[in-house]
């Protein structure tokens, strides 16, 4: 049995077993990839059981769906009904230890051509246990072949199943090449962010990031980790970055829902070095933060 089998899932407005749970062959879901989605973490905290940042998740759903045109969703969802079905299905599950939600919206429609307008939508919500993509220290990256699917061609910005070929092709041609995951240039040549996960570096004691309008996604731990550096008083710049900023930054991190934080350790060959102050700092924070000890935690965790 696959892990994920043992759990419960939400999908066509009921809770049911994981293989009652399926999209048809012929759903724009499996023929285009028109799905949109987040995962988001739950907890447990000194609270209970939280999700962390909730509120923003179902807010990117929602705009993904307004990108992509999928406007169903954007009609018959508000986030009190997305919350109610967070928690019935933890309940459910009997849910007592830190877990991941992944929450789908799927174009569900039989072969209705390659639109979104008025088509139907099933959302589906399931369970997986907690597993880093990559290790929280020494990472290795390789500059990927394949560049980031421009703002103009699929955005980025929208977290459309279907955009995620590009980060698959980038990831393995990564993994094929020996390292552990992928950086993304943008078509003009600078950094975007990696396969499933945004990117900071540390120069000079600043905390610098790829500002938003660079082909990337707006990532809720991005978002958490600028307003932790600022509350630390650190200062934070997001404009567009070099490669070649990286590669004598003095601390390089990822930072996702399902990457953590994850210290960089080498690119491209050239040694980064190993967990740096700073990046151990905001680690520290943002892992209490998700775990509720932290003054932002009241204003990001929902109780379930
Ligand atoms: N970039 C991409 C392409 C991603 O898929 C993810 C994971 N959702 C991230 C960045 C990080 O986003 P978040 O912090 O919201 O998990």
């Amino acid at each position: 049995m696959n892990q994920l089998q043992q759990y419960k899932v939400y999908f066509d407005d009921k809770i049911m077993d994981f293989n009652d749970a399926s999209l048809s062959i012929a759903s724009s879901a499996v023929l285009y990839g028109l799905s949109v989605y987040t995962v988001f973490p739950v907890n447990k905290t000194k609270r209970g059981l939280t999700a962390f940042r909730l509120k923003d998740h179902f807010k990117r759903l929602q705009e993904s769906s307004k990108i992509i045109g999928i406007d169903s969703f954007e009609n018959d969802w508000t986030y009190g009904k997305f919350v109610t079905v967070v928690k019935k299905l933890v309940q459910a599950n009997g849910i007592d230890s830190d877990v991941f939600v992944r929450a789908s919206v799927h174009v569900n429609e039989l072969v209705p051509g390659t639109r979104t307008r008025g088509l139907k939508t099933t959302l589906s919500m399931f369970i997986y246990p907690v597993n880093a993509i990559v290790s929280s220290d020494g990472v290795r990256l390789k500059t990927s072949v394949w560049r980031r699917v421009p703002d103009y061609a699929i955005p980025a910005r929208a977290k459309v199943n279907g955009s995620y070929v590009n980060s698959v092709l980038a990831k393995q041609d990564a993994i094929d090449s020996g390292y552990d995951d992928c950086i993304f240039l943008d078509s003009s040549g600078h950094v975007c962010e990696s396969s499933v996960a945004n990117i900071f570096i540390v120069r000079d004691g600043v905390l610098i990031t790829p500002d938003t309008t660079g082909d990337l996604l707006e990532g809720i731990n991005r978002k958490t980790i600028i307003e932790l550096a600022e509350q630390e008083g650190l200062h934070v710049e997001q404009r567009p970055v070099d490669l070649t900023e990286l590669y004598i930054a003095d601390e390089v991190f990822l930072c996702g829902t399902s990457a953590f934080i994850a210290s960089v350790g080498e690119i491209d060959a050239r040694k980064i070095g190993n967990r740096g102050p700073i990046t151990d700092k905001l680690s520290k924070l943002h892992g209490d933060l998700l775990h509720g000890s932290q003054t932002l935690a009241k204003n990001y965790l929902t109780v379930l």
